[in-house]
């Protein structure tokens, strides 16, 4: 398996780099929050996939729903006005859940095409509202919202625009608020203030808030690091968008399905946004689908305008009745006591890791619920970063996979935690504990 892996299966470029001298760690089964690898090596996945196996893995009711649909329909398109049951009812119960009037769901194949088709729905709704001229997008530095063309234009993770000639000049980045490293301190009112001030200059430097379309927003930046804004960051910003008329995007697909405590993350911000993105835990993982949810007024926009002018905008899996169907089964699992077991989860582990605060590896431990992460520094009063290359934290990732826990080594040396909501407390400590012997085997 190694050598055909080698010769023929392209995996994600960035991560797989370092990593093809040792070959493939090929994964071969999965129970809750373990998963074992080819030759029978049992791990707990600290990261539930890539931030998405959030009920965990081998849950016979997710099956069951899948090859039921599979059997009954297995596809149905959206266009000429077709549809299926699982997709609709998955539309209203996303509707009757998230926050506000965001009660419009469009469903799409993941992440990023949910990021791309918001971009899309967009331009329609400032085209229909007679501002074509709204056609600048403004995202944050260290934000992640995908590897397609455009969901890789709003991304500022710099090795997503390496060597990348494609002209993608109306997306702008503005610095993130990042705590840890903001030039401005820690205190969260100056945090507030710089971002708010840098999107005000932004906006000024692209020619004023009729020419900006949206802007788009983690609740919590996951790929960028895991980086938690002060309390009151994402209201501030929802609010001064609402002032100058500038859509508000709420990208969750890493924060959405109890990742960080409840269904939305948007709930503890206290915020609605015009439009939120959703994937990942939507399916935990178990068959591809994203969503983009709409404010009322912003479908009713699209869709009154939409009529006026001939739009396009679908895939062929939009939509797809098995997805749906699992959907489903999903969200009633996280109803029946997995987002309750995920909050004492998450609790758990925030304790824990924060109980390795005073290692001399950790510069800060920082996360929400089951989304959590450890900086590391080679020196915590100056808060130096480790080299900058993906070589240590390879070693880091390999150490903690020799010791039995899948996480994820950002190469700014961040590790990165995202457990199933189902893991036992028993789970957790070993994370934990896995995580210390890590760091100890790192340090010496
Ligand atoms: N937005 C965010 C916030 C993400 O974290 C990701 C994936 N990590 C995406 C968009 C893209 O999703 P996908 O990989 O499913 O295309």
């Amino acid at each position: 398996l190694i050598e055909l892996d080698r010769a023929h299966l392209v995996h994600p470029v960035a991560s797989y780099r370092g990593h093809e001298a040792a070959g493939a760690r090929v994964l071969a089964s999965a129970k809750g929050a373990i998963v074992t690898d080819a030759s029978g090596h049992h791990l707990v996945d600290g990261f539930a996939g890539l931030w998405c196996v959030n009920a965990g893995y081998g849950h016979e009711s997710i099956v069951e729903a899948a090859a039921r649909q599979m059997r009954q329909l297995p596809y149905a398109t959206g266009y000429f006005s077709l549809a299926s049951e699982p997709a609709i009812r998955l539309a209203a119960a996303l509707a009757e859940r998230a926050p506000g009037d965001l009660n419009h769901v469009y469903f799409t194949l993941g992440g990023s095409d949910a990021v791309d088709s918001t971009v899309r729905f967009i331009h329609y709704y400032w085209h229909a509202r007679g501002q074509p001229q709204r056609d600048q997008f403004i995202t944050l530095q260290q934000g992640y919202h995908g590897s397609s063309t455009v969901g890789a234009g709003l991304t500022a993770l710099p090795a997503f625009h390496a060597n990348f000639g494609v002209p993608l000049n109306w997306q702008h980045k503005i610095p993130s608020h990042y705590p840890y490293r903001n030039p401005v301190g820690s205190d969260p009112e100056a945090i507030i203030a710089a971002s708010l001030a840098a999107l005000q200059a932004k906006i000024a430097e692209v020619g004023g808030p009729e020419r900006v379309a949206a802007f788009y927003a983690e609740p919590i930046q996951g790929s960028g690091g895991v980086l938690v804004p002060p309390d009151g960051w994402m209201k501030a910003m929802r609010e001064r968008c609402r002032q100058y008329g500038i859509l508000f995007v709420a990208d969750e697909v890493i924060t959405g399905f109890g990742r960080t405590g409840p269904l939305f993350a948007c709930t503890d911000d206290d915020i609605v946004p015009d439009l939120m993105t959703v994937a990942k835990g939507l399916t935990s993982g178990y068959v591809p689908m994203g969503a983009v949810l709409m404010s009322d007024h912003v479908y009713g926009v699209i869709a009154d305008g939409a009529g006026a002018s001939a739009v396009g905008h679908g895939y062929t899996y939009s939509a797809h009745p098995v997805s749906a169907a699992v959907g489903l089964a999903v969200l009633d699992l996280y109803e029946n006591g997995l987002l309750e077991n995920g909050r004492r989860a998450g609790a758990r582990l925030m304790a824990g890791l924060r109980a390795l605060q005073d290692h001399p590896l950790v510069g800060e431990v920082r996360g929400r619920g089951l989304l959590a992460a450890i900086e590391l520094v080679t020196d915590k009063e100056k808060k130096t970063p480790l080299p900058a290359s993906a070589e240590p934290s390879r070693r880091i990732f390999d150490r903690a996979w020799a010791n039995g826990l899948v996480i994820r080594a950002f190469p700014t040396g961040v590790l990165g935690y995202a457990p199933p909501l189902c893991c036992s407390e028993i789970e957790i400590d070993d994370i934990i504990e896995r995580t210390a012997r890590t760091l100890d085997q790192t340090l010496a």
